[in-house]
């Protein structure tokens, strides 16, 4: 996708924050127990290559991505630390991570009995470094039945030249939530089948964000932080309180590329819906849904000059137009997410006017918005 860089609109990356909101967990975790960074869907729009970067710094010994691309990206701007894959790859593309040594998940045996004729027909590669997706109650991927798990074993220890259980993992569905009941069980289930397994895996993680957050006493010894990495409270606000202040690390900002005045009566934007009810200074914001500032955030505010205007009318594919207490020039600072005088719209903010969470809007922000970094970590 074309980068807009002559276009004031862009995604500020805090990597200060980035690196606190790491250095702080790392050293809340036992000390056998890694921290891999979670960079999938271009680090929460985050940008990867620049979170890898500091994550590495602030003590990450490892990545999580979602798909093999995102991996492949890593190893070639030469990580060499443990990449894993979390979603389930084709079994077809087995060789590809075989050679670049990335870990991925397996959900069942006929994935294993497709990738081994893929593995066999390289004999010269590494086996394969798998973890064993567990279902424990996400209902996504991963064995549910103590056969299929020990069935699925059976098969990786007849092909050792081909595979290698590297890791054994689950994944909780209401860690963030304030009743544990569901969490409770899930963590029985994982331990009933883990403990059907010959030996313990070099890695045994149950742990994004959430769980390392708030219920570290599961941790094993690798968690997968995500979301918590960008400052951002896996809960949204359901528990308000973590154990260290998270620092938001996005920020999002533009200027205004015109600014008018209007008279009643006028309409703004498509299908009329705002009209002007009296003397009004309407800007003009380069940035729309194109960009993955959602169209339904009509109604929603800005910040110019440390105060709120409100967006009026409908938001465009490339523009929207606020309402102005005054008249400002062209060039005029606009902050649609991030501090601006004493007032401050969160992501989280942006999220609930929306209704969905904050990582939705984090990784809708498209590529078009350049990125840039303030406060870096070398
Ligand atoms: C995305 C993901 C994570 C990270 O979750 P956060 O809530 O962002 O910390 C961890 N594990 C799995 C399997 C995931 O898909």
């Amino acid at each position: 996708m074309t980068i807009g860089n002559f276009r004031p609109a862009t995604v500020l990356i805090d990597e200060t924050a980035i690196l606190h909101n790491i250095q702080h967990e790392v050293a809340r975790l036992k000390k056998q127990t890694q921290l891999f960074a979670v960079v999938k869907a271009d680090a929460y729009g985050h940008c990867m290559l620049r979170v890898a970067r500091v994550a590495k710094a602030a003590g990450a010994t490892g990545f999580c991505v979602a798909i093999l691309d995102e991996a492949l990206g890593l190893r070639k701007a030469d990580y060499s630390e443990p990449v894993l894959v979390l979603g389930i790859v084709p079994s077809q593309y087995a060789a590809i991570a075989a050679a670049q040594r990335i870990s991925l998940p397996v959900s069942s045996t006929e994935w294993l009995e497709q990738a081994l004729p893929v593995l066999e027909a390289q004999p010269e590669l590494p086996p394969l470094r798998i973890h064993l997706a567990l279902d424990t109650g996400m209902g996504r991927i991963g064995f549910t039945e103590d056969q299929a798990l020990k069935t699925a074993v059976a098969f990786v220890e007849a092909h050792p030249k081909q595979f290698v259980i590297e890791g054994v993992f689950t994944h909780f569905a209401t860690a963030d939530a304030p009743d544990d009941t569901y969490f409770k069980q899930q963590v029985d289930k994982f331990n009933h089948l883990v403990n059907l397994l010959p030996s313990r895996p070099r890695y045994v993680h149950v742990s994004n964000s959430a769980t390392s957050l708030w219920h570290a006493a599961c941790n094993g010894n690798m968690i997968r932080y995500g979301v918590a990495i960008y400052g951002l409270n896996p809960s949204g606000d359901a528990i308000p309180t973590t154990p260290f202040p998270l620092e938001p690390a996005l920020s999002l900002e533009s200027e205004l590329t015109y600014c008018k005045q209007v008279h009643a009566g006028d309409g703004i934007s498509y299908g009329v819906t705002y009209r002007v009810k009296g003397d009004e200074f309407i800007g003009t914001v380069p940035i729309g849904y194109a960009d993955g500032w959602l169209r339904r955030l009509q109604g929603f505010h800005v910040l110019v000059d440390g105060q709120y205007c409100e967006i009026v009318g409908r938001i465009c594919m490339d523009q929207f137009m606020i309402r102005l207490p005054k008249a400002y020039p062209a060039g005029t600072k606009v902050v649609l997410v991030g501090q601006s005088g004493d007032q401050e719209i969160t992501l989280l903010d942006v999220a609930k006017y929306s209704k969905t969470i904050h990582y939705e809007i984090a990784c809708n922000l498209t590529p078009r918005l350049k990125r840039q970094s303030v406060n870096p970590v070398d």
